[in-house]
């Protein structure tokens, strides 16, 4: 991996009136090892993170990915991000991106065990090349996430909803779409309610109208998705979110993953049934999200 930047953070009260951080931050290279053995992020992936899409140097909806690392950390109970001080973190680490696509990663972890405070850092470094399941799309499969859409508000301390770091699930779900011929995974509860893939979020287009599965606790609000819908309400076009159940979902006229690196991928095939893929409305639909926004 070609870093580009490494930034560690003092992390600041959330209420902290400064209004310059820069005394907070230490540039780190990001080829040594910065973090203690004892990090709880390692240990135990207790923490939280972002990460966030940069376009020539302009990192894309930084706002809403600053509102959600404050809800994850709600939800994780990690003392609450000085959001400001996150926001000029993006700022420094987004002028050593350059030209082309980068991603931000912002990582609040709980801290080194026993230790007096959390770890925070960023990183900025080069995006992966999607334009080939941006232009081809992605084979996708339905796989039980385990539970029923009720556990959100019956079992809060599974944190559905955070964006947390213990993302090894999510990675072994991708590996099993692979093993059955796919090339990504939508999860399902097992009361058949559509969720969300293990890196993106879902839309789908049922003539006129732009669905999305609500996200109500069990799913992370896509700071893409959101994105798109603004895109799609501004030309007019009805947006929705609401349950979509499992056989809906062969039945969509198109779909896409959206996130905020990959950006939107036309799904192609669900469980082996062929969707339309929608190569012009993609394009333009990419075309936006590739613009600089804020
Ligand atoms: N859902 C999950 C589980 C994700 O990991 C991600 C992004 O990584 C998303 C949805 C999409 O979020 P965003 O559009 O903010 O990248």
């Amino acid at each position: 991996m070609a870093w580009r930047f490494a930034l560690m953070i003092d992390p600041a009260a959330s209420d902290d009136p400064r209004t310059d951080y820069a005394s907070t931050f230490s540039t780190v290279d990001p080829t040594a090892p910065a973090l203690s053995v004892g990090e709880l992020s390692t240990q135990r992936g207790d923490g939280i993170f972002e990460s966030v899409g940069v376009i020539d140097g302009h990192a894309q909806e930084v706002q809403a990915h600053l509102d959600r690392l404050v809800h994850s950390a709600e939800i994780c109970d990690l003392p609450v991000p000085q959001v400001e001080q996150w926001r000029q973190a993006v700022a420094l680490a987004a002028e050593h991106c350059g030209p082309g696509e980068s991603v931000i990663k912002l990582i609040l972890s709980r801290g080194v065990e026993h230790g007096p405070a959390p770890t925070a850092w960023v990183t900025a470094a080069p995006a992966a090349d999607f334009s080939k399941p941006r232009a081809a799309g992605v084979r996708v499969v339905t796989l039980d996430r385990g539970y029923a859409s009720d556990v959100p508000a019956r079992a809060p301390w599974l944190l559905l909803g955070a964006k947390t770091l213990s993302y090894a699930v999510n990675m072994a779900a991708i590996r099993e779409a692979k093993r059955r011929g796919a090339d990504d995974a939508i999860f399902v509860s097992s009361d058949g309610v559509v969720l969300e893939a293990p890196t993106a979020s879902i839309i789908l287009r049922f003539g006129d109208s732009f669905v999305t599965p609500a996200p109500t606790g069990g799913i992370l609000q896509g700071t893409t998705q959101l994105s798109a819908f603004a895109w799609l309400e501004e030309q007019g076009l009805h947006t929705e979110y609401r349950d979509v159940h499992t056989p809906e979902l062969s039945r969509a006229d198109a779909a896409w993953l959206v996130s905020s690196v990959r950006l939107a991928a036309p799904i192609s095939e669900i469980d082996g049934t062929p969707l339309p893929v929608d190569s012009e409305f993609t394009g333009r639909l990419n075309a936006y999200l590739l613009s600089p926004r804020d």
